[in-house]
């Protein structure tokens, strides 16, 4: 299964961006302002931010990706591919699916209005299998944030047309109004609200294809002899995993940091070359073990 994904247009294209915002934004409430009060959020910037984590999503359930309008998680360096560009991309990668991340505009631009809500849009003539793929990830998309829900909708869009880009279905989401007040400041410049999103059309796309949703697991910093039975279970279970063999006894996933599970941390860092000079007594395990282990 191959899918592609697409972020729309490119950082600096005109129009493509919030009236001004009436107060500083920060994406990510990292603390560090994004955008500041007076200015616009570029439409291409949470395209790419839902783009990106969404790719990340399908890659988690084992599916592959091919991304066009952006390239990594930096929005700033992009330009805008020309629609011909993007198409012949994914029809010259051959995937079975496209989905293109936007958000929807009314009126000029200037001045926030009141349209608001999600959709999906599929082409009217060449859509392939694109209407029951829409609605199937449109299904998802309503769950968690309250949004009016407009429907799966109709229209000659380039990145729709399945003959175009040789696909079985192709879709375009059109996440939140940037023009509406309410929709540009707590989903549009949100990551937590990006994050749902990826994660709803990716549960809506595995849906629709058969593949299992395979939820994220959020690894502990560190483990030690104070962390909970379930972390100290998953590091039992892990070096089992990996020092299988060997003439080495498995450990008991008993989530009790013992002498044996500390001893299988000393054989797991001595086989990586860590803790060389013996510094480490083998009870406390960071973030570098606990990621090389998962
Ligand atoms: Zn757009």
């Amino acid at each position: 299964m191959r899918i592609a994904v697409d972020a729309g247009h490119g950082s600096k294209t005109e129009g493509k961006r919030t009236p001004p915002m009436p107060v500083d934004i920060d994406f990510e409430h990292d603390g560090k302002i994004d955008v500041k009060k007076g200015e616009s959020i570029r439409e291409h910037t949470a395209n790419t931010g839902v783009a990106f984590l969404l790719v990340k999503e399908l890659v988690r359930c084992g599916i592959q990706t091919v991304k066009t309008g952006f390239n990594d998680a930096n929005s700033y360096d992009d330009k805008d591919t020309p629609l011909s560009e993007r198409q012949s991309v994914i029809r010259n990668n051959q995937c079975d699916y496209s989905v293109c991340i936007h958000f929807d505009a009314s009126g000029d631009g200037s001045a926030f209005n009141s349209a608001e809500g999600v959709g999906i849009y599929i082409h009217d003539k060449y859509n392939n299998n694109s209407e029951a793929l829409a609605s199937t990830v449109l299904k998802h998309l309503i769950k968690g944030t309250k949004q009016k829900n407009r429907g799966v909708l109709k229209q000659s869009l380039a990145m729709c047309n399945c003959n175009k880009l040789g696909v079985k279905g192709a879709i375009l989401v059109e996440l939140a109004f940037m023009t509406n007040l309410r929709e540009a400041t707590e989903l549009m410049a949100s990551q937590v609200f990006w994050r749902e999103a990826a994660r709803e059309i990716c549960m809506g796309i595995c849906e629709f294809t058969g593949i299992k949703y395979v939820e994220e697991t959020i690894m502990p910093k560190a483990i030690n002899r104070n962390s909970s039975e379930e972390d100290i279970k998953w590091l039992q279970k892990n070096l089992n995993d990996v020092l299988e063999g060997d003439s080495f006894i498995p450990l008991a996933v008993d989530g009790i940091y013992g002498s044996r599970t500390r001893i299988a941390v000393l054989i797991y860092w001595e086989k990586r070359g860590w803790n060389q000079d013996g510094a480490k007594d083998g009870f406390h395990v960071g973030s570098g073990t606990i990621e090389a282990l998962s």
